[in-house]
């Protein structure tokens, strides 16, 4: 990455290598996760969007078919010609694995889809899901996966009740990257009782271990979440956008230049969430992100200790 820009954009990153702009297509496969059915837990992460933070298609009755034949008109006619199919809601490694090969196979259903991205949890990634993954890479499709951790805290994880541990997504981690399956790190700012230091030593580590991709996200309420309670009762105060500006643009100093920026803030629906009503405003988030760098000559990298 040319280190005048302010971070490496996954638009820019797809563009190198497919040669031309790629639009990613949000499907909701209609799978569920362990810990919202018992397997781990009840209920989910407190924060867990009861619709699956996705685009909720599947629960509205489109099948995974008619949601990618939808994105695929809509996008074509912006323009895009090549697709990568990104399984978005819930975990998308938690079914059987005919079930898992069925749903991934939509790569097959047009050729403009030249890649998958799923995102799922480190404690649903085994060796029958990582083989099953390679078949697809060994048909020429660009894979990744996109692994939610959210803190390198196992107190942080506990308190908001992911049902997995740091040493689970290393060991998911390390499994995948040894297949050479390309690893998107999700992580949260503003978790409750999680400090500047403590969020920015859970990108330093992430850092050290030369992820692939980053995805940023602020914590936000969805409505009839189990934090709505928090929230409600004064027990949990969330970031304002200029703090969480700050903290991102000093995490990306701290990555090495080579890894994917593909978000740096989450987007909700103004009437989903409780707070911090920011979140709606993606564009402004960003903005004001590039802005704060710009301004104070920060840019990705910069900070990085190899
Ligand atoms: S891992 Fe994701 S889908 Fe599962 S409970 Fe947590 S937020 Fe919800």
């Amino acid at each position: 990455m040319n280190t005048q820009k302010l971070y490496y954009t996954l638009n820019e990153f797809l563009k190198e290598k497919f040669g031309e702009k790629v639009k990613k297509i949000p499907l909701d496969a209609g799978l569920t996760c362990p810990n919202r059915d018992g397997t781990k837990g009840l209920g989910g992460c407190i924060y867990c969007d009861p619709k699956g933070s996705g685009t909720g298609l599947y629960i509205e009755g489109k099948s995974l078919n008619e949601q990618l034949r939808y994105f695929l008109e809509l996008f074509k006619k912006k323009n895009f010609k090549k697709f990568v199919a990104y399984f978005q809601s819930f975990s998308n490694t938690y079914a059987p694995l005919e079930k898992l090969k069925e749903l991934y196979d939509i790569v097959f259903m047009d050729p403009s889809i030249v890649g998958l991205a799923i995102g799922t949890r480190p404690d649903c990634i085994d060796e029958n899901v990582v083989n099953l993954l390679k078949t697809y890479q060994e048909k020429g499709y660009y894979l990744w996966i996109e692994l939610g951790l959210q803190s390198i805290y196992n107190e942080t994880l506990k308190l908001i009740n992911r049902g997995h541990t740091f040493e689970d997504f290393l060991k998911a981690y390390h499994l995948l990257k040894e297949n050479d399956i390309p690893v998107v790190v999700h992580i949260i700012f503003g978790l409750p009782k999680e400090t500047k230091e403590m969020m920015m030593e859970t990108v330093k580590t992430l850092a050290k271990l030369k992820i692939d991709g980053i995805k940023f996200h602020a914590l936000y309420i969805p409505k009839g979440s189990k934090m709505e309670e928090m929230y409600l009762k004064g027990e949990y105060k969330p970031l304002e956008m200029e703090e969480y500006v700050e903290l991102v643009a000093l995490a990306l100093t701290y990555l090495p230049p080579s890894t994917v920026i593909h978000r740096v803030c989450s987007e909700a629906k103004e009437e989903d969430i409780l707070a911090p009503t920011w979140v709606s405003k993606k564009m402004e988030v960003i903005n004001l992100l590039r802005k704060f760098m710009s301004e104070r000559n920060l840019y990705q990298g910069k900070n990085y200790q190899p």
